[in-house]
Order: structure tokens, then sequence, then C-alpha cells
């Protein structure tokens, strides 16, 4: 399993990145339905920490399960 960030509902603000112990947290390609920048989380290094969550500041954006259905 993996946390998931949901593409659509990520504002891009990216305190996730650098909260992240094994840096599996990267930038996707343009913007999303908001029209900001978003971040996806490579789900085969993610070591369900769950830290993402605790620093994301956007409710919803991030989930403590595998959703690829919510990557863009
Ligand atoms: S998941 Fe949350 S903290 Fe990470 S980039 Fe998106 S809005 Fe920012
Ligand atoms: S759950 Fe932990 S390892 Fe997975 S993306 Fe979030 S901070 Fe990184």
């Amino acid at each position: 399993m993996a946390y998931t960030i949901a593409s659509n509902i990520c504002e891009g603000i990216a305190e996730c990145v650098p909260a992240c112990p094994v840096a599996c947290i990267e930038q996707g390609d343009g913007a999303n339905s908001k029209g900001t920048i978003w971040f996806k989380i490579d789900a085969s290094i993610c070591i369900d920490c769950g830290v993402c969550l605790q620093v994301c500041p956007v409710t919803g954006a991030v989930l403590p399960e595998e959703r690829p259905e919510l990557v863009i």
C-alpha cells in the first residue's frame, strides 16, 4: 500500500515534499483542475509513514490509501 495525493485537490504548496523521509513525492506535469501545480507520490517507494498527511494544509489532498484513480 501507499498514500495518495489527490491531484485535483492538491494546491501545490509542497509542505509534503521536504517532510517525506524517503523523498518519494515529486511534482506532476502541468496544472490540475484548480490551476495549480500538483504533486504525486511514488507508490513503489512510499513507506506509509503518514507524515505527508500530517503536514498538508489542504483538507482531503492526502489520503492514507492507494487510490491511483485520483492521480491525473
Ligand atoms: S499534498 Fe498537500 S502539502 Fe503536498 S503539495 Fe499538495 S497541497 Fe501541498
Ligand atoms: S506516507 Fe510517508 S513515505 Fe509515503 S509519501 Fe507520505 S511522507 Fe512519504
